[in-house]
């Protein structure tokens, strides 16, 4: 099969890794880039050497002459632009925080499934290499039947220097990282049906939370904790890592510092290394990341090309963002929110 074309709309900070990881996704580049600001667009331009260079989306998608579009601007744009890929009947790929609401990310999947066109948010936490270690182990039934999980990302990682928006919304911890978090637990140990949740501000120069402690209630009746925060001063700086810690009937599973996976079950313990690679283009600690933007983009080409629901569908986001959205209200009104209700 020919391969696909794509084009990317927001040259910023993070479509840098996703650019990267186009040039070795096997079965699709991209062709044309979008942004309104000329100076990231020359940037980004000149770097990957991509002529077909726009301002404006509506000007591009107007030209068409692709395949797929892959949105990478911040939340405040992501509606108008799937919207206009349906429009277009262009299958489209979103980051996360997928919608400021979920109101909103319903009609986003709305638009989509009307228009017939595949969507997928880049979900992409649950694609990295430690994730996907823990969830084999699970799969292979040595520790049984999981009843308890702890996700936690804490770390002292200065993230606004790099993305300075993230000082400044109502919302922070939640919305940018807990987001992942709250994904990785649902692709663990299954869909959520309530939630409570806890927030705190502890650095003065940020406008929202950084810090929340989250409770949650799966459907197959584990309960388990995430708890994220960048306000933690630690021995060693664990940034980017998502730790894990799963009881079963049989077993458990420890992913801790260091990428260090072991697994306690009825014939004794395993320990084993489950450190990302370290791809040509990228760079500690940033790694573990940028090898899971590459394994989320290999998956919507070889879903384009050859069918089949993605792993992130919008249809599935919306789940994981209705755990955002739960776990502010719970945090503003100190009790536990129904999950089933909002979708
Ligand atoms: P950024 O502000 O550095 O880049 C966004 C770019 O989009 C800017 O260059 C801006 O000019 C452009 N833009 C915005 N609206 C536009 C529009 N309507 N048309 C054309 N261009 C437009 O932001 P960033 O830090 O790169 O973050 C982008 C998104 O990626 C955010 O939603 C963020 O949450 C997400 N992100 C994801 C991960 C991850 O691991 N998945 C990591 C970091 C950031």
């Amino acid at each position: 099969m020919a391969e696909l074309k794509g084009a990317l709309i927001g040259c910023g900070f993070f479509a840098i890794n996703q650019m990267h990881a186009w040039q070795d996704v096997e079965g699709a580049s991209i062709v044309a880039i979008c942004d309104r600001d000329p100076e990231r667009l020359d940037i980004v331009g000149d770097q990957f050497g991509i002529e077909r260079r726009y301002a404006d989306a509506a000007a591009m998608f107007a030209d068409g002459g692709f395949d797929f579009v892959d949105i990478a601007t911040t939340v405040q744009s992501h509606r108008a632009l799937v919207d206009m890929a349906a429009s277009h009947k262009i299958p489209a790929i979103c980051q996360k925080p997928f919608a400021k609401t979920l109101s909103d990310a319903k009609a986003m999947v709305a638009a989509c499934a009307a228009a017939g066109v595949p969507l997928m948010v880049h979900e992409n936490f649950r694609w990295q290499t430690p994730i996907q270690a823990v969830k084999t182990v699970l799969q292979s039934g040595v520790i049984g039947e999981p009843f308890w999980g702890r996700f936690s990302f804490r770390s002292g990682y200065d993230v606004f220097s790099g993305q300075p928006y993230l000082a400044e919304g109502e919302r922070f911890i939640i919305e940018d990282l807990g987001i992942h978090t709250l994904d990785i637990a649902r692709f663990i140990l299954g869909d959520v049906s309530s939630l409570t949740a806890r927030t705190k501000r502890v650095n003065p120069k940020i406008k929202g939370e950084d810090v929340a402690t989250i409770l949650l209630d799966h459907d197959n009746g584990a309960t388990s904790i995430v708890d994220v925060s960048y306000a933690s001063k630690l021995a060693t700086e664990p940034f980017p890592e998502t730790l894990i810690e799963l009881d079963g009937t049989k077993g458990s599973i420890r992913l801790s510092q260091g990428y260090r996976l072991e697994v306690s079950g009825p014939d004794g313990v395993a320990v084993s290394d489950a450190s990302p690679q370290l791809l040509s283009w990228a760079s500690r600690p940033w790694h573990n990341i940028q090898e899971s933007v590459l394994a989320i983009q290999q998956h919507w080409t070889d879903r384009l090309a050859n069918g089949g629901e993605t792993s992130t569908s919008g249809a599935d986001n919306l789940k994981t963002l209705a755990l955002v959205e739960a776990a502010y209200e719970s945090a503003a009104s100190r009790r536990p929110v129904d999950i089933g209700a909002m979708l």
